[in-house]
């Protein structure tokens, strides 16, 4: 049996799809809303921002490849503390299938989407 958090594939948007506040803060993912990764998107710029140290610091450790660091976001986060309880952590090869499914209309298993 898996021991995957139900809600882990909302890690996946730290690579895919960052999400940032209304008021410009880089939340990083859509289960955020305590604490960010940049304080204003809009000024500092996109490609900037989500490509910022700390963002790549929490990808890393969301592979379970650095330490969690205290000012990281994810160490509050219910799915952070079950990817290190089981080692459940993101693999590139899930990412590459994400990434595939987001950009085809043909789904890596076959059916088409929609
Ligand atoms: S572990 Fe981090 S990226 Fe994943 S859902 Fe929680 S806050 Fe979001």
């Amino acid at each position: 049996m898996t021991q995957r958090h139900y809600m882990r594939h909302l890690c996946y948007e730290m690579w895919l799809s960052p999400q940032i506040n209304w008021d410009g803060k880089l939340l990083g993912c859509s289960r955020n809303f305590w604490g960010s990764y940049a304080e204003d998107v809009f000024q500092a710029g996109l490609l900037e921002s989500i490509n910022n140290e700390k963002m790549r610091y929490a990808r890393a450790m969301l592979m379970g490849q650095r330490p969690l660091r205290p000012d990281m976001p994810c160490g509050r986060c219910g799915v952070f503390q079950s990817m290190g309880q089981f080692g459940t952590w993101i693999t590139e090869e899930e990412l590459v299938v994400k990434k595939v499914e987001q950009t085809t209309l043909i789904s890596p298993h076959g059916r088409s989407k929609g």
